[in-house]
């Protein structure tokens, strides 16, 4: 298989990212794009179309990632593209309420089991950090729990490392985090109830909210153990608590109504993101109307975004979410492409004797360099990032755009099919024999 990287260089966007490191702090407008785990040069986009993405040098990649999830139907979807148009032919913005957001509104409500309210925001992170000030509103309680390994955005509340001891509270994981806030957030492990109910006892009455990926993707993918997400929600319901599904990556990736609807566990509140916009700039927070009417102006919980509910996103949003709707067959399809391409690899990498855990769930899959279990942070870390990095690049230079970090997911859209596993199988067949042969 031809090295396609070397055959064609990436020489544009190795110039770009010199010129990118004087103007943006890393040269990226967010952190995961700047290849630091792996090494090497980000690479620069130009555009995409379906399973397929052109970098400024004109190489072209299967990908992979598709925007870290948004694009399950692939990239410009002419049905998206044309929602989109439309809606900005009338303008941009009003700043005043549309028929829109009533009907996207309605359509989340419809999908999402444990939705009947629904508020529209700007991006997964707005969501969560919305998502936790009306938790403690609404409890008039402060602390909040979340899991070790599990991403809900850049809010100050989730930026912060488990203490040391036990019972501790948490400590800021960024500068510019006040131990004030990192204070409130207590981490526990993922898949662990004990460290959780200790938790809860170490501080009566005084938790919020427990926040979770109730199937993470964020340190890989991992899956929730059995009984553990329903021990959530019988420590939340016993205790008063609140319990939060992040259904940012999750929600219209695992079914249309999200883990939830899949795993059979409603959430007071969930949040939402990626998927729901279309590929443009939302996200969403949503639960039952009991709660959600403690948001401003029908509460004294204030939230609010000149841009919330922005008609180009609800238009190409809800021509997504009709489009799920429409094709019955769409999750039974993720699902065993990306069920092919697990067993694939899995038979690859055995033959080859190196250690490899796939974990999966739908279309989400993450190939952890380690011998496994994976069902927490802590055994999450025990890859070998090492080799994860010479397979990211292997890959790369063969045309497979994977996700340039050993603790993410890979997110599989509707355009990928039993052809392109084909291609990913093949790239990694013969980077195998190249790392072998070294
Ligand atoms: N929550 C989860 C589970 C996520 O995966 C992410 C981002 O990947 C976020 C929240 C934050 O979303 P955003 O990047 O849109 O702010």
């Amino acid at each position: 298989m031809a090295d396609l990287i070397k055959s064609t260089g990436i020489k544009k966007s190795k110039a770009l990212f010199q010129e990118a490191l004087k103007v943006i702090p890393g040269g990226v407008n967010s952190p995961a794009r700047a290849f630091r785990s792996v090494g090497g040069d980000p690479l620069f986009i130009q555009k995409a179309e379906g399973q397929w993405m052109w970098d400024e040098d004109g190489n072209r990649y299967l990908d992979l990632i598709n925007s870290w999830g948004p694009l399950i139907l692939g990239h410009a979807h002419p049905v998206i593209l044309a929602a989109a148009e439309e809606a900005l032919r009338h303008s941009s913005s009003f700043g005043a309420p549309t028929r829109l957001e009533v009907e996207m509104a309605k359509l989340v409500c419809a999908c999402v089991p444990s939705i009947e309210k629904v508020r529209m925001v700007n991006s997964g992170t707005e969501a969560t950090m919305s998502a936790i000030r009306l938790a403690r509103g609404y409890t008039s309680r402060e602390k909040i729990i979340k899991f070790a390994g599990c991403y809900h955005g850049h809010g100050d509340s989730f930026l912060i490392a488990a203490g040391s001891g036990l019972m501790t509270q948490g400590v800021p994981d960024s500068q510019g985090v006040t131990k004030g806030v990192a204070q409130d957030t207590l981490t526990a492990s993922f898949n662990d109830l004990e460290d959780v109910q200790r938790l809860v006892a170490a501080n009566p009455g005084q938790i919020a909210a427990i926040i979770v990926e109730p199937v993470v993707g964020n340190m890989g993918l991992i899956k929730p153990e059995p009984g553990f997400l329903e021990g959530l929600r019988s420590i939340c319901t016993a205790n008063g608590i609140l319990l939060i599904f992040d259904e940012v990556m999750t929600g219209f990736r695992l079914s249309l109504g999200g883990a939830q609807e899949v795993l059979g566990i409603k959430p007071d509140l969930t949040t939402l993101g990626k998927i729901i916009g279309g590929g443009l700039p939302v996200g969403a927070y949503g639960g039952r109307a009991e709660i959600m009417d403690y948001i401003s102006p029908a509460g004294p919980i204030y939230q609010a975004g000149t841009l919330s509910g922005n008609p180009v996103a609800m238009s190409a949003g809800k021509a997504m979410l009709e489009l799920l709707k429409a094709d019955t067959e769409l999750y039974k399809r993720l699902d065993a492409t990306t069920a092919l391409l697990e067993t694939e690899m899995a038979a690859l990498f055995q033959n080859a004797g190196i250690p490899l855990t796939i974990n999966r769930f739908g279309s989400m899959i993450t190939f952890f360099f380690h011998p496994g279990p994976v069902r927490n942070y802590e055994e999450a870390k025990k890859a070998d990032t090492a080799l994860f990095a010479q397979f990211f690049k292997g890959l790369l230079h063969r045309g497979i755009y994977l996700a340039p970090s050993q603790f993410e997911a890979l997110f599989i859209s509707n355009c990928i099919t039993s052809s392109e596993v084909n291609l990913i199988t093949q790239a990694t067949e013969d980077w195998l024999i190249e790392y072998r042969s070294k």
